[in-house]
């Protein structure tokens, strides 16, 4: 395969952890059925356990070793690890949030340069969850907000002002997922129309529609073209055509998309360096981006927000 020349640095602005501890089962379980109807439409009869098997079994990189010798294959110099909180809608987490936070910490403690952490915390966790959000970003030296909203609330439930109130004052995003997910989710509150309220009460807060190159494509690119601090992540591009990215990148919004991977949810697809080739082939859709594009679309964009919070830091007063 020829590649489009790219040689500046790559920042992945979407990916998890590859481990079991931080996905509820009944989350997997769910994914996966829905993957073994795609496969028996293919004419492939995998029973559900099998795919469950191979599926866990590439959730298994607790400590991210494997993600960054993926990331130095592929040319990437820093990846977001976004931990959703699914512990309040969906009971059989291994982990609480809390120790979650905690593992997380460990991580960006032994990578402080290849990591960047986004955290959420459910807002029916209450007064508890806004302080283990706040000690996150302030203490643990997290850099921003991922919410999860099938897990049962809208990105501008009055519950969640409160988290982004420290958004604010912190200089932290907020990056929320878009569209559906595992179907022990609900899916009405994942539309991007419904961040719009949050998006206009907070003006100083960037907001990243996460999967919004691929999902409810519309809507999300309206929002970045009219509301100043939205923008949209192409995750999960592996599973579309990549005419809808051509499509995407012709909107006039290319200063607000955000590359990222969702690691490790293609792990069975490829690895983090075919993903990029597939990006940078002669035929796929990068070849439609002027070169300045190409470098905000891989890193300088999601730099931008993350640099945000650098320049908003004041120590604490003594
Ligand atoms: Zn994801």
């Amino acid at each position: 395969m020829r590649l489009i020349e790219f040689s500046g640095p790559i920042i992945d602005g979407h990916a998890h952890v590859a481990s079991t501890d931080f996905i509820p089962r009944s989350f997997i379980e769910g994914t996966i059925e829905n993957v073994c109807l795609t496969l028996a439409a293919q004419g492939v009869q995998s029973s559900k356990e099998r795919v469950f098997d191979l599926y866990v079994a590439k959730l298994q990189d607790h400590d991210c070793s494997l993600l960054t010798r993926e990331m130095d294959a592929a040319g990437i110099q820093q990846t977001v690890l976004l931990l959703p909180d699914f512990t309040y809608a969906l009971s059989d987490a291994n982990l609480t949030i809390a120790e979650m936070i905690e593992r997380h910490h460990e991580i960006l403690e032994r990578w402080p340069e290849k990591f960047r952490v986004f955290v959420g915390v459910d807002p029916r966790w209450g007064n508890d969850g806004v302080a283990l959000f706040e000690r996150a970003i302030v203490q643990y030296g997290f850099h921003g907000m991922k919410l999860y909203p099938p897990c049962g609330y809208g990105p501008s439930d009055r519950s969640l002002y409160p988290f982004y109130e420290i958004c604010a004052a912190q200089g932290v995003p907020v990056l929320t997922h878009i569209g559906g997910t595992s179907p022990v989710l609900g899916f009405d509150t994942s539309h991007p129309l419904m961040v719009d309220q949050a998006a206009r009460d907070f003006p100083t807060v960037d907001f990243i529609l996460a999967h919004g190159g691929t999902t409810h494509l519309e809507q999300c690119a309206m929002m970045c073209a009219y509301r100043p601090n939205v923008f949209l992540d192409i995750s999960a591009y592996q599973s579309m055509s990549i005419e809808r990215l051509k499509d995407l990148f012709s909107r006039g919004v290319n200063h607000k998309i955000i590359f990222g991977t969702d690691w490790p949810v293609f792990r069975l697809q490829g690895n983090q360096k075919s993903f990029i080739d597939t990006l940078l082939s002669e035929a796929g859709p990068v070849q439609y981006l002027k070169p300045r594009d190409v470098s905000a679309f891989f890193y300088e964009t999601i730099n931008r927000l993350l640099s945000k919070k650098d320049r908003h830091y004041r120590p604490p007063a003594s």
